[in-house]
C-alpha cells in the first residue's frame, strides 16, 4: 500500500484495520497486522529487519512499501520541573510543539494536530501565526510514539510512561477530523498504547457539528475552550463563536455527555487581566451553567493563568483575581481547578517556540508579517530574541 506518488506508507498513521488491509494487500494473514502493530507501538521498533517473529519474506515486502518514521526533532527543552518540550520539523518552514508533563501519578503528553491554526483565538500564540496545514495521522501519532519510547529508553523502564494524552497542542483537532479519529483509535488500542478513553482528551474551541460526530465515532474525554460567559466577549476572544454561539455549543456538550467516558466535561477558561476575570463575569458563568443544567450539562472549570506573549497585547490576571474568580465558581458548587504553570523556565505560551524558530529562519514570512501587523495595530512590544538550543 503506497500513496499515489509511490512514497512509502508511514505505518505510524495506520490503525489496526489499516494494517490488516495492508497485510491483505501483501498476501499476509490478519494476525500479522497485530504482530506488526505491537512491534511498532508497544516496542517502538522502526526497523522491519528487527521484527524477528515476522517471516523474512514479509519483512522484505514491508521494506519496499512502508516505513516507520517520526518527523525530525528541531529542539528539545527540559524544564527544572521535568517538563519536556519538543519542536518537530514538519517541512516547508513549519514546526509543531509536543510537551510532556510528568506528575506523581501520571505522565501527560500534549499533542499538536495542525501546523498553525485557523481559529485565531486572541490569546493564543499559535492562533496569531495563522494556519499552515493539517497534520497526517502518522504525524499526530508520531508525537506519542517518539515521546513514549524516548522516555522509556531514558528511564530504562519497560512499562508505559505516558498515561494521558491531551489534544491541546497547536491546532483545532476537530478541524482535522479525518486524521484525528484514526489517531485516537491507535492511542486507545490495547495492541498499541492501550490508553483509557477517560485519559485521552480532545480539546476544542467549539466546532459543534464535529462534537456530535466525535460522540458517534470515537467518544473520548472532551474539554471545551470557553473563555467568556457571553457571546459578545466570546465572539471577540474565540472568533469561531460567531458561527457556533455559546448556547449552541453548550447544547452540543450536553448531548456529548450521553456518549462520553466521563459524566462531566471540562471548560477551559484562560484568565485575562481586565478582560474576562471580573467577579460579575464569574457570576454570569454560574448563571450560564445553571441555564443548561436542567438539560443535563455537568461540567468542571479549569482556570488557566494566561501565558503572555508580546503580540497579544494581553496580560495575565493577578493571583488575587484568579483566586476570587475560582471562589465564586466553587461556592456555587462548580468544581474548579487552577492550572499549575509548568515548564515556565523553558518557554512562554504554547506555540511561541514555533514562532521564534520561524522568525529566526525567516521561513514563516507570512506569519511574521501578520504578527508585525498585529503588533503595530496594538502598539505591542518588540519580540524577545530567541533562546533555543537547536539539534543539528
Ligand atoms: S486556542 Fe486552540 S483553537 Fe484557538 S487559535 Fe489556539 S490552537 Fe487554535
Amino acid at each position: 500500500m503506497t500513496d499515489t506518488n509511490c512514497q512509502p506508507t508511514n505505518l505510524l498513521g495506520l490503525d489496526l484495520d489499516g494494517l490488516v488491509a495492508l497485510c491483505q494487500e501483501l498476501g499476509e494473514k490478519r494476525f500479522r497486522a497485530t504482530q506488526l502493530f505491537r512491534w511498532i507501538h508497544q516496542r517502538g521498533e522502526a526497523d522491519f529487519a528487527q521484527m524477528t517473529d515476522l517471516a523474512k519474506s514479509l519483512r522484505s515486502k514491508l521494506a519496499g512499501v512502508a516505513e516507520v518514521t517520526a518527523p525530525p526533532v528541531l529542539s528539545e527543552h527540559e524544564s527544572r520541573d521535568g517538563t519536556i518540550k519538543w519542536l518537530f520539523d514538519m517541512g516547508g518552514g513549519n514546526a509543531i510543539e509536543t510537551v510532556y508533563i510528568p506528575e506523581s501519578d501520571r505522565g501527560t503528553l500534549c499533542i499538536s494536530s495542525q501546523a498553525g491554526c485557523a481559529v485565531g483565538c486572541r490569546f493564543c500564540s499559535t492562533g496569531h501565526q495563522g494556519f499552515s496545514r493539517n497534520l497526517s495521522s502518522a504525524e499526530i501519532v508520531a508525537q506519542l510514539w517518539y515521546a513514549e519510547h524516548f522516555l522509556r529508553r531514558r528511564s530504562g523502564r519497560a512499562e508505559r510512561v505516558i498515561s494521558n494524552v491531551v489534544m491541546m497542542g497547536m491546532g483545532e483537532p476537530l478541524q482535522n477530523y479525518r486524521q484525528l479519529v484514526p489517531s485516537l483509535r491507535i492511542m486507545l488500542d490495547d495492541h498499541a498504547y492501550g490508553l483509557s478513553r477517560r485519559r485521552v482528551t480532545v480539546s476544542t474551541s467549539g466546532v459543534v457539528p464535529l462534537i456530535d460526530r466525535l460522540a458517534q465515532d470515537c467518544p473520548v474525554a472532551l474539554a471545551v475552550s470557553l473563555h467568556a460567559p457571553d457571546d459578545a466577549l466570546r465572539d471577540h476572544l474565540v472568533p469561531l463563536n460567531r458561527k457556533h454561539p455559546i448556547d449552541e455549543l453548550l447544547a452540543a456538550c450536553t448531548a456529548y455527555l450521553a456518549h462520553a467516558p466521563r459524566d462531566f466535561l471540562t471548560f477551559e477558561y484562560c484568565m485575562l487581566d481586565g478582560v474576562n476575570d471580573r467577579p460579575e463575569q464569574a457570576r454570569a458563568l454560574v448563571q450560564l451553567v445553571r441555564r443548561h443544567e436542567p438539560a443535563g450539562l455537568r461540567c468542571k472549570f479549569n482556570l488557566i493563568p494566561f501565558n503572555p506573549f508580546p503580540a497579544s497585547g494581553l496580560q495575565r490576571s493577578s493571583d488575587a483575581a484568579i483566586g476570587a474568580f475560582a471562589r465564586i465558581l466553587s461556592n456555587a458548587g462548580l468544581v474548579t481547578t487552577v492550572r499549575k504553570t509548568r515548564g515556565d523556565d523553558i518557554d512562554a505560551a504554547c506555540g511561541q517556540l514555533v514562532g521564534e524558530v520561524q522568525d529566526r529562519t525567516h521561513a514563516g514570512q507570512r506569519m511574521a508579517e501578520r504578527r508585525a501587523a498585529m503588533q503595530h495595530h496594538r502598539g505591542g512590544a518588540a519580540r524577545r530574541a530567541p533562546k533555543i538550543r537547536m539539534i543539528p
